[in-house]
């Protein structure tokens, strides 16, 4: 095992978060599936992986098991910490929309209490404008009591040039889970969002030995999440860059990293911070409806056709 790495925020919520199993039960949870019949018909999944999933789930403090007196039936339920995965889940499922072609690719039909299918993105609280990412600067700040071990890190956000033309869109199908269900994948993933675009770089970043970089960074380009570009040849040097897609993932980072912030302050020692460098202010992420502008919050949407 390489050295261990400071937990930081967005990190610590993918402990929980970045598992594929249990991604689905918290949106099957957010559905108003509540028992275990209901999840496991839902999600065709073994007893003993629903099982261990909801454990991780009530001891991570994300949901609760409920049994009313007198009454067999159990109830999972999400606490105010698991329903605040709600803009998390909706950037995930708006991103899912964005660049998931396939057809049997299963999404919630929520609706905006505007009365569209939901589509959301990314606005700032403060100044009002969308978020780009190409305008987020992401600041790594070590807790008090850790600072004399972690160095804080910053980190400016590089956009990647534009990608020519659409030739591989075949590679572009990426599932969420697919990223998100894997957690070295998601760390190198991480690196090359905070413009971290060099091999050696990316594995000082995510402390992962270099064949598992090496494989995560293939990975990332199989699912159409970034690409290579060769900088030097002989010996070859490449720079690894997010794609469009993988630029697009900064969404659900960031609900991810507030998220973390907030409710795991306890278990992280470094504080993620992301600056809008439009307005210079912090940036808490707020995801709008496309089409009314207003706030996605769960009790502003509804499920069903
Ligand atoms: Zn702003
Ligand atoms: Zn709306």
């Amino acid at each position: 095992m390489g050295r261990s790495r400071a937990q930081s925020s967005v990190g610590a919520a993918l402990d929980i978060v970045a598992d594929q199993w249990t991604l689905l039960i918290i949106r099957d949870l957010f559905a108003g599936v509540s028992t275990w019949k209901g999840l496991s018909d839902s999600l065709a999944i073994s007893p003993a992986t629903l099982k261990r999933r909801l454990d991780l789930l009530i001891a991570a403090g994300c949901v609760t098991r409920n049994q009313e007196a007198g009454k067999k039936q159990v109830r999972y339920e999400l606490t105010a910490q698991g329903f605040e995965l709600f803009p998390f889940l909706m950037a995930a499922r708006e991103w899912q929309l964005r660049w998931d072609a396939r057809p049997e690719a299963r999404v919630t039909n929520w609706h905006h209490s505007c009365g569209e299918v939901l589509r959301c993105a990314p606005f700032c609280r403060s100044c009002g404008e969308a978020v780009r990412s190409d305008e987020v600067v992401l600041d790594d700040k070590a807790l008090p009591g850790n600072d004399a071990v972690i160095p804080a890190q910053r980190y400016r956000y590089v956009s990647a040039k534009p990608e020519q033309g659409n030739s591989n869109h075949a590679a572009q199908r990426p599932k969420v889970v697919d990223v998100l269900g894997e957690s070295r994948t998601t760390a190198v993933m991480a690196a090359l969002l905070r413009g971290i675009h060099r091999f050696d770089a990316i594995q000082q970043f995510t402390g992962l030995p270099p064949a598992t970089v090496s494989s995560r960074l293939r990975r990332i380009q199989l699912l159409g999440l970034g690409h290579t570009r060769l900088y030097q040849e002989n010996p070859d040097r490449a720079l690894y860059q997010p794609s469009a897609a993988g630029r697009d993932l900064l969404s659900l980072s960031l609900q991810l990293m507030q998220w973390g912030n907030k409710w795991l302050a306890n278990s992280i020692q470094l504080r993620t911070q992301a600056i809008h460098r439009s307005c210079g202010q912090p940036l808490e992420s707020v995801m709008r409806c496309g089409h009314c502008h207003g706030e996605v919050t769960y009790s502003s949407v509804s499920n069903g056709s």
